[in-house]
């Protein structure tokens, strides 16, 4: 078992991006057959950075076949604890590059560089180490079945954490014996290229991961692909039903991860304080893009003003800005489609009678940015407080009792998280089990560890990613 470790890039300007990708196939980098290209540019800067190849229903024909004929053959075949070593090696090889893939997050998606160095790159290499050490435990995952793998699973990722979204659909499916064809999100390709690269460096067996970039029709021909045994799906609601609807009546096995709405709630015995940095981080981190973002925040009448208060006070000291210097709180937002859509949801809220407040920072000329905002004043009816907005805008509105709180909370649609913020153990035990919600944090926010499951309840999807929970997707 020999590591073949690329050299690490010695400092920042040695993040190597190529002018032109190619799709990952069977080991390669080959072009596409479609013969179209598209670009991806740096939202902060507007500039182009690369042109990435875009997948045809040809291209992703041999991408299935790839993937079908590793399958069938040496990756079918292998003993379970030699795919852990693949797996472990992929963890290891992403913490030796984990420079250059914070450096190209940030430029390729807009978060800030603080974000992707310390949370989106080692967690997505904490991934890959948590599903190889599953990967010759499946009978203890299992005691009571004699699990298969499903085969080859094809797996649609959005653009909000790019490689950690990759590494969650990756890690557990190659842990369980599948094959893989993953799609990235159109605007943030390159760390999943980078991936197929160091993917190519570490000797994963040709046609086990293949790599396929484009926009909606490349995910629509994956989708209905006829030899693809599983689609697993992280992004829209909207996209979610549309994919629901295509693989209904056919064999393969569905799992969604889908939007989100989350209520964060502040009682009035809280440490505020600590409250506020997790609102904060919440509604801000991201940028707000962000599935699980704790859009809704819910204050004790008691409390509100100085809640209100010390809030607007930190959101006044946010830097918003470059997302590649490391003191950016808030860097761009992903792309200009986006931003119109935060735009009209705040112009949507002044509309609906609720009273705006946002930081009052200098932005950048160019580039698609936001100021930290909120709305007070929101009724519970109106489309901030109900529609996902995917951008820093916090929806803000008051309770008395517990009982209010949780019926207001659980009246959304989606239900895929929650924070609660009270001293009290009993009081946290009682809301929790209350709020349909598949993950709820207590006194945190956006607290991620690959041990811990993942999902939601009604319009947030169905199935599970992450711990013992996650292995679930990808076995029969
Ligand atoms: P999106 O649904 O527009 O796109 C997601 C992916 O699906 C992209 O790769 C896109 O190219 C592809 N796609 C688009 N149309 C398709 C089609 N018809 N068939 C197949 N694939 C298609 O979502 P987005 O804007 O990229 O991401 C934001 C959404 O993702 C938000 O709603 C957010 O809440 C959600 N999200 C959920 C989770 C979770 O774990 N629940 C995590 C991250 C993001």
């Amino acid at each position: 078992f020999n590591i073949k470790y690329a050299p690490a890039p010695e400092s920042v300007s040695a993040a190597s991006i190529n002018e032109q990708y190619n799709l990952f196939i069977n080991g390669k980098f080959e072009k596409p057959l479609s013969k179209k290209y598209f670009d991806t540019i740096n939202p902060a800067t507007e500039q182009k950075i690369a042109s990435v190849a875009e997948a045809g229903t040809a291209d992703v024909d041999k991408a299935v076949k790839a993937a079908r004929a590793a399958y069938n053959g040496h990756w079918g075949k292998m003993p379970a604890k030699e795919r852990a070593k693949y797996i472990f090696r992929i963890a290891r090889m992403i913490q030796e590059r984990a420079r250059e893939f914070a450096i190209i997050e940030s430029l390729d998606g807009g978060k800030p560089i603080r974000e992707s160095r310390d949370i989106d790159i080692p967690l997505a290499a904490n991934h890959f180490f948590y599903y190889a050490g599953w990967a010759d435990k499946l009978n203890y995952a299992f005691p009571n079945r004699n699990v298969s793998p499903l085969g080859v699973a094809g797996q649609i990722i959005p653009w909000n954490f790019p490689l950690l979204m990759a590494a969650w659909k990756i890690a557990p499916a190659l842990a369980c014996g599948n094959t893989v064809v993953l799609k990235p999100a159109e605007t943030t390709p390159l760390t999943a290229l980078k991936l197929a690269e160091l993917i190519q460096d570490c000797d994963l067996p040709p046609g086990v991961v293949n790599i396929i970039t484009g926009a909606g029709e490349t995910g629509a021909a994956l989708v209905n692909h006829p030899d693809i045994d599983k689609i697993a799906f992280t992004g829209s609601t909207e996209v979610g039903k549309i994919i629901q609807r295509a693989t209904a009546n056919t064999h393969k096995k569905l799992t969604l991860e889908l939007g989100g709405k989350a209520a964060n709630i502040i009682f009035e015995d809280a440490p505020i304080d600590q409250a506020v940095e997790g609102i904060i981080n919440g509604i801000y981190f991201n940028q707000g893009h962000v599935c699980c973002a704790g859009s809704r925040l819910f204050v004790q009448e008691s409390v509100y003003k100085e809640v209100l208060q010390k809030l607007k006070d930190r959101i006044a000291t946010l830097i918003v800005g470059n997302p590649l210097d490391k003191n950016t709180d808030v860097g761009a937002i992903n792309s200009k489609q986006q931003l119109q859509t935060i735009q009209k949801y705040i112009a949507i809220g002044k509309k609906e009678g609720a009273e705006m407040f946002e930081s009052s920072c200098a932005l950048p000329n160019k580039g698609f940015f936001c100021r930290p905002t909120l709305f007070t004043n929101v009724a519970q009816s109106s489309r901030i407080a109900q529609e996902e907005i995917f951008g820093p805008v916090l929806a803000i509105q008051t309770f008395r009792t517990d009982d209010e709180v949780i019926e207001k909370a659980n009246n959304t649609p989606y239900g895929l998280s929650a924070g609660v913020w009270t001293n009290k153990g009993s009081r946290i035990f009682n809301i929790t089990t209350r709020l349909r919600a598949g993950v709820v944090w207590a006194n945190t926010y956006n607290k991620f560890d690959p041990v811990s499951p993942f999902g939601g309840y009604k319009e947030s999807g169905f199935g599970r990613e992450g711990g013992l929970h996650g292995l679930n997707a990808y076995v029969k």
